[in-house]
């Protein structure tokens, strides 16, 4: 921490400027004043500018699910002041697999259509009338989400910021965490740049969610970030109405997402245990992409265009963590979106608000079955 004189003081620190962090500040600031501090010279330049940028509500596990479902509102039909443009594009998600995972897919879609009535099951002909360069053998099963949209990451990233800015939250880039130091109730958070004082810390700090833990004596999460690669080729094939389409076999997982000008976004839907890092993408990891979505399409890709890497990051029963410390006072951790952060980070937002002021979760989520039971970091 640097020895100079406090450069500013706020209610609430945020640490992490990617979805979390700014959903939080943006909910947080309708209530307290907010000092959000990010490392990086951009706000999303992690995880959140890495994602395949998907909503979704079938998968996730019971609480994900449900904090996505409670996020559709505000995605919809965003505040007009706060977007320029739509945040959702309806575009339909496709799992499908072949006839050992049956069983897996008819479980999900039984449980998506509980949140959502309109997942139901297609058959061979109704997946390959979708995804005709689908191989009929990867098609035996499918669970069709046809509510499932890509999402404007940057434009609902934005509206965040625009959110807490027109709320009076101050955003300060270029401030690497290095201390949280708890003085005379609050907070004092260094950076290699300033010192800071809050009387609560909101823990958004994707990756790194236990470095910062263990920096204000917090109880760790067991955090695991795992890498996630992605790559984009162009095809040979009209993807205009494709959904995005998500393949399980005994290959191992893949997906692929159509994007505009006959390319498709793919991944290898690979989880490799990393430290917090700027990840970047493997070869061999490309490689194993093309190669499982090639066995499983008529597409024969041989090159990819651009690739990238991202980590996702879960605690061990891959459930958010939206809660206080039950050791560092006033510590509020927002940690372990894995891969559903963007999907939920609206309700997220919410919930934590909700935390960090001392009032009831809001009803939207209580009526959903939540708790914040369900979300704190013992639950
Ligand atoms: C390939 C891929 C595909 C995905 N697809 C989807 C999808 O389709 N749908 C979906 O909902 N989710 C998806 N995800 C997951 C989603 O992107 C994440 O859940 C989400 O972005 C996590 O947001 P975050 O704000 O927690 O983390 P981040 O965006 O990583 O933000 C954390 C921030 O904290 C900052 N920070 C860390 N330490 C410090 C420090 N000491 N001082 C200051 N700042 C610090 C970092 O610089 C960073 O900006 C995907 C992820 C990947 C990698």
């Amino acid at each position: 921490m640097k020895d100079e004189a406090d450069a500013g003081e706020a209610d609430v620190i945020v640490i992490g400027g990617g979805i979390a962090g700014v959903s939080a500040a943006y909910q947080v600031s309708k209530e307290r004043r907010v000092l959000l501090l990010e490392r990086e010279s951009q706000l999303a330049h992690h995880t959140t500018g890495r994602s395949a940028a998907l909503y979704l509500v079938s998968e996730g596990g019971a609480v994900a699910q449900r904090l996505a479902l409670a996020s559709h509102g505000f995605f919809s039909s965003p505040p007009p002041e706060l977007v320029d443009a739509p945040i959702l594009e309806t575009r339909g998600v496709v799992m499908v697999g072949p006839e050992p995972w049956q069983g897996r897919i008819r479980q999900m879609a039984k449980d998506g259509q509980e949140l959502d009535p309109t997942i139901r099951l297609l058959d061979e002909t109704e997946i390959m009338k979708l995804v005709p360069v689908l191989r009929p053998e990867f098609a035996a099963i499918g669970m069709y989400e046809p509510g499932a949209a890509v999402v404007d990451v940057m434009g609902l990233h934005q509206a965040f910021v625009r959110g807490a800015r027109a709320n009076g939250a101050r955003v300060e880039r270029y401030q690497d965490v290095t201390s949280i130091e708890w003085r005379k109730d609050r907070w004092h958070v260094g950076t290699d740049r300033a010192n800071w004082i809050g009387g609560v810390v909101v823990n958004a700090a994707g990756a790194w969610g236990d470095v910062i833990g263990r920096l204000a004596g917090a109880r760790p999460v067991d955090l695991t970030p795992m890498r996630r690669t992605a790559f984009t080729v162009s095809v040979d094939a009209d993807t205009s109405g494709w959904p995005f389409v998500h393949i399980d076999s005994d290959d191992g997982p893949c997906y692929f997402k159509p994007e505009a000008g006959n390319q498709l976004m793919c991944s290898p839907a690979d989880e490799i245990v990393s430290q917090p890092c700027d990840a970047r993408p493997e070869e061999l990891d490309i490689a194993i992409g093309i190669e499982r979505i090639n066995n499983a399409t008529t597409l024969g890709i041989r090159g990819i265009r651009t690739s990238w890497a991202g980590l996702r990051s879960f605690v061990p029963d891959r459930s958010p963590v939206l809660g206080w410390d039950d050791q560092a006072p006033n510590f509020c951790w927002m940690v372990g979106q894995g891969g559903f952060g963007i999907t939920t980070s609206e309700a997220s937002g919410r919930a934590v608000a909700s935390v960090v002021t001392g009032v009831p979760l809001p009803t939207d989520l209580s009526r959903l079955g939540l708790t914040k039971e369900h979300l704190a970091p013992r639950r």
